[in-house]
């Protein structure tokens, strides 16, 4: 834990360890902040399953260190 640093709001961090995918209870690999409010949790299958979508409601994703999302690069483009 790091309590003096307090990211700000618009900004999320990676799933922790225990947070499970909203869609199947694997391990959480991506957090997607929307832009309507609220959060998702995914597992790496369905934060790539479901990337094309995600990335046109996301305000903001935070990636499991490792973890490589195919919405990074449709973000690029
Ligand atoms: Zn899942």
């Amino acid at each position: 834990m790091t309590p003096t640093l307090t990211p700000p709001p618009e900004t999320v961090a990676p799933p922790a360890a225990e947070e499970r995918c909203d869609r199947c209870n694997a391990a959480g690999k991506l957090r997607v902040l929307l832009a309507e409010g609220g959060e998702l949790v995914f597992c790496g299958h369905h934060a790539n399953k479901y990337a094309e979508h995600l990335v046109k409601i996301a305000v903001d994703v935070a990636v499991a260190p490792d973890f490589v999302w195919r919405g990074n690069d449709l973000m690029a483009n």
